[in-house]
């Protein structure tokens, strides 16, 4: 503790200066100006050269906003602000206050007592103020408060004389003491709190408010043997001393372990210091005209504009927030106090206009006079977000860009997908936590297999959450049919991910923690056990599952909110948004929702049908090539059907179709289920006795068998860099020229019903100019063959993928080809890594994040060092040999706002996600825009 604690020196230093301060003599003469009067806020202003942000950072947040209302005209109760470089030069000199702090802290005490005809240490008309941190940026509760400082023994007879309620004074000195204990002198609080349960004990009663001015007497002084017990000295009885203490216990509380843990936490620097400010005390519990609440501007849930809070006749603050008696709606002060409510709403509004923004405010009415204590921007729901920014707008505060900033992208899902109850959240069981990689809330029960999912959403009407280890095409029915979908393996763009989000179902993958014995139909996370058909619900917006059904509330993109400030963020954008889109249901939610394009349709996606499948294994499990030819004849005439849908919902907008990506063995069932299934069916051949079950039997197996065989010659040790994209193309150059034959037959189908249809032709994973040189001969004949057979001339474009380093290092030799380019980032990030994008998100990549060694996931958010060089090189030199070369991206990184800002950055035409994002890519594109 400091040279000065002592009361009486203390006492005399104060008088001291200011009688000093009366013959004219100044502090010392070069002091920084340490103390700020809330009414010296335009002071500050200058001092920085009119930076607000400079004022915050002198000031703290709190501070600043003080002396902000103070200007404004707001009744704020009288005070001062301590700078936050005092707390680093207090802090600096090894915990001892700064020359000339101490008198300029007398000086602006000596100032509030003249504003408010009140004195300090005067039992007649006594000061009370109160001290609390504030630093720049708010850092809620991590720093220390004390109230009611300037009680002493002799104020408080005054006081109660005044008052005439003993009960209120004594309460206020206990709360004084114990604030200081535990604040300042590091009493624990439990101590004190353990006096109070005695006394309720003692007298009988079950709550504080029920205790008598002689229990909360008897309080009081058993704090203070607490506190000398604790310290070695009496509590401090004069005002000053109790001022310098609490001060430095804000200083302190700057460098105490929950400060330094918030900041690192939040990202604040350490060396910013807090304020402290000081203020003069209101009371809302002086008696039924005094009450106290907290209040927004606006309806912080929906956005309406009314104003919106709780309070409480004769309470103080924190009997508010604390919820222990029942608050009232602050629209009842309108009938016991209409002109306290008319000044109160005449000031919120008067704060919006200030600050441009739905205001927080906390208020207290001490006998008939409305005080404002603080304000601050109003948390809010997306909901509200939104429809605050456009009403804002249009009642001409704020500028149609301002508003289109205000809303982030991720918001905007709340009007795209269900959403878990908030409320009912906080009450849910937590059971795992895993990559949130398809937004929104789905609540079900659980069912182990696709089968299973579909019969029983299908027939039984249940609603059904789908757990694998992970999906493959096959499962696609099951997720369909299911409301959310739940892995233990996978990543962001692994199969089950990819289509969730296509298909806006909410999902949860990588669950590590999740063990799933599909044998015994039931899942174990630690020791949690959950079977088949329990009921779980998952928010795949922030990748939680919990146990239960929680409740759900139900989006509505028709929001005309919304819609209006989507429409504004059109205005604002040069990037275009288009859809990755397969099937005509897709790509008719993705116009729905605005895309102006289609950059990715997955052709093999159109494979995974139910009924498809077997043809595409068909052709996969040909012997001889009249057998495969037969398969993709049969192909034919389905994939034409899907393409001439897409045109049409597309009529007269770019339709980018992807020939087949994925290695064959994805279409056929995995190696270890056969292996397994073969094992079971042998010895099942024991127990059967009639030659029809056998033979049925041995039909199965010798099946089985077959498809092993294929499986294991297609087998590769990293089949997403194996023999697929444009290599399987190459290979199976029937399939490339069914593929071509489909997309030209349904355009000219298409044309000749009046559809505009503009196709593009896209190559994946291309590394070498080469193979687009023998796709493009493939492709060129094909197309001439149907234009030629069908008498009609279709425009398209030729491009490819950049998904491959090669390929974007070589990017001007590939354009004299390519007449687009789509930035395949998913590839592109695992072939840049070298990490394989189906299992290292659940694997080591998670460890990487924590420890800091990758502050991103490259599969969410674009390397910009790395992956995003290559893109900026790949799009230079295209452009260097094609100056209109059109380049868009359409990796799942899309839709990611951070990902587009950089699209936009580089210069990109478009960026194309899942339907889902779109809305979320608009307005994050006009973000980079503004930006
Ligand atoms: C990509 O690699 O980014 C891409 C869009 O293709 P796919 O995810 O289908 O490999
Ligand atoms: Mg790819």
């Amino acid at each position: 503790m400091s040279t000065l604690s002592n009361t009486a020196v203390l006492q005399e230093l104060a008088e001291a200066v200011r009688e000093t301060k009366h013959n004219g003599h100044g502090q010392p003469a070069n002091a920084p100006k340490y103390v700020y009067l809330f009414s010296e806020v335009e002071q500050a202003e200058e001092l920085v050269n009119g930076s607000w942000d400079s004022v915050r950072g002198l000031l703290g947040g709190k501070g600043a906003n003080l002396g902000d209302m103070t200007r404004l005209g707001v009744p704020v109760p009288p005070g001062f602000t301590v700078t936050t470089e005092a707390c680093n030069a207090y802090l600096a000199a090894g915990e001892t206050f700064p020359a000339g702090l101490f008198e300029q802290l007398l000086d602006a005490v000596g100032e509030i007592e003249a504003q408010t005809g009140k004195k300090f240490a005067d039992p007649s008309n006594p000061l009370l103020v109160s001290c609390r941190s504030g630093a720049k940026f708010s850092m809620p509760g991590m720093m220390d408060t004390i109230l009611n400082i300037g009680l002493n023994d002799e104020v408080v007879v005054g006081m109660i004389e005044r008052t005439g309620d003993a009960r209120f004074v004594y309460d206020l000195y206990r709360r004084l003491v114990q604030m200081f204990g535990s604040v300042v002198m590091n009493v624990p609080d439990e101590v004190f709190e353990a006096v109070i349960t005695t006394q309720r004990k003692q007298a009988g009663v079950a709550t504080d408010a029920e205790l008598s001015a002689s229990d909360w007497q008897m309080v009081t002084q058993k704090f203070k043997d607490i506190y000398r017990t604790f310290t070695g000295h009496e509590f401090p009885t004069t005002p000053y001393e109790q001022l310098k203490l609490a001060t430095e216990a804000v200083f302190k509380s700057w460098n105490g372990r929950r400060a330094r843990d918030y900041r690192n936490a939040a990202g604040i620097r350490h060396d910013l210091g807090t304020a402290v400010n000081i203020q003069t005390m209101v009371f809302g519990n002086m008696g039924d005209n005094s009450a106290t609440g907290v209040a927004m501007s606006r309806n912080a849930s929906t956005g309406e504009p009314e104003i919106e809070g709780d309070f409480l006749f004769n309470a103080q603050g924190e009997d508010v927030v604390a919820g222990i008696r029942l608050t009232q709606p602050v629209e009842d002060l309108q009938q016991s106090m209409p002109d306290v409510y008319a000044e109160f709403e005449e000031i919120a509004h008067k704060l919006e206009v200030h600050y441009r923004n739905m205001q927080d405010m906390e208020f207290t009415i001490e006998q008939g006079k409305l005080w404002l204590l603080q304000t601050r921007d109003g948390k809010r729901t997306a909901q509200a977000e939104v429809r605050i920014a456009v009403d804002m707008v249009e009642e001409g505060m704020i500028t149609k860009a301002e508003a289109v900033k205000r809303v982030k992208p991720e918001q905007v899902d709340f009007f795209l997908h269900p959403q878990l109850d908030v409320m009912a959240v906080k009450s849910a069981q937590r059971i795992a936590k895993g990559l949130n990689v398809s937004p929104g809330a789905a609540v079900g029960q659980v069912a182990f297999d696709a089968d299973t999912a579909e019969m029983w959403a299908k027939e039984q009407g249940r609603k059904v959450i789908m757990v694998r280890p992970e999906t493959k095409p096959d499962d696609v029915h099951g997720m369909l049919a299911a409301e959310g979908i739940l892995t233990s393996r996978g990543g962001r763009t692994s199969h089950a991910a990819l289509v969730a989000r296509q298909f806006g179902k909410p999902a949860v993958v990588g669950v590590g923690e999740l063990e799933i014995d599909l044998e015994s139909r039931l899942m174990t996370v630690g020791d949690m056990v959950i079977k088949e058909g329990d009921y779980l619900s998952l928010d795949g917006t922030h990748g939680t599952v919990y146990m239960g059904q929680i409740a759900t509330v139900v989006p509505d993109f028709n929001n005309p909110y919304m819609l209006k400030l989507l429409g504004w963020a059109d205005e604002f954008r040069t990037l275009g948004v288009w859809a990755n889109a397969d099937y005509p249901q897709d790509a008719a939610r993705a116009r729905e929702y605005g895309a102006e394009g289609i950059g990715l349709c997955r052709t093999e996606h159109m494979f995974f049908e139910t009924h498809r499948l077997p043809i595409v294994q068909k052709m996969i499990m040909a012997k001889y090539p009249n057998e495969r030819t037969q398969a993709i004849n049969d192909l034919l005439p389905m994939q034409r059907g899907d393409f001439a849908a897409l045109f049409r919902v597309m009529n007269g907008r770019s339709v980018i179709i992807r020939l087949i990506d994925p290695p064959l063995h994805e279409f056929l069932p995995s190696h270890d289920d056969l292996v397994r299934e073969l094992d079971d069916l042998k010895v099942q051949l024991q127990h059967f006795h009639t030659i029809k079950e056998i033979d049925v039997a041995l039909a199965e197996i010798r099946q089985k068998q077959d498809y092993l065989e294929r499986v294991v010659a297609l087998r590769e040790a990293n089949p997403m860099l194996g023999t697929r994209g444009v290599r399987l193309g190459i290979l199976l150059s029937e399939l490339t020229r069914m593929q071509v034959r489909a997309i030209f037959e349904a355009a000219i189908e298409v044309t000749r019903e009046g559809v505009i249809v503009k196709p593009e032709i896209m190559i994946p994973l291309t590394a070498h100019v080469n193979e687009l040189h023998v796709q493009q001969t493939t492709l060129e004949a094909e197309a001439k063959l149907v234009m030629e057979e069908q008498n009609m001339t279709v425009p398209y474009k030729f491009g490819t993928m950049i998904e491959i380093p090669r390929a974007a290092l070589t990017a001007d030799e590939i354009a004299e080809v390519a007449q687009f380019f789509s930035f395949g980032t998913n590839d592109l990030t695992q072939t840049t890594f070298g990490i394989s994008r189906d299992d290292a998100e659940s694997g080591f990549l998670v460890e990487y994040q924590q420890r800091g060694i990758l502050t991103e996931n490259p599969f969410a958010t674009i390397d910009a060092k790395g992956v995003g060089k290559l893109m900026g090189i790949a799009t230079e030199l295209g452009r260097q040999t094609r100056p209109d070369l059109e380049i868009g991206i359409c990796g799942e990184h899309g839709g990611d706002p951070k990902s587009i800002a950089l699209c936009h950055k580089l210069g990109l035409n478009y960026v194309s996600c899942s339907p889902f994002r779109i809305p979320i890519a608009r307005l994050a594109a006009a973000h980079a825009a503004l930006a």
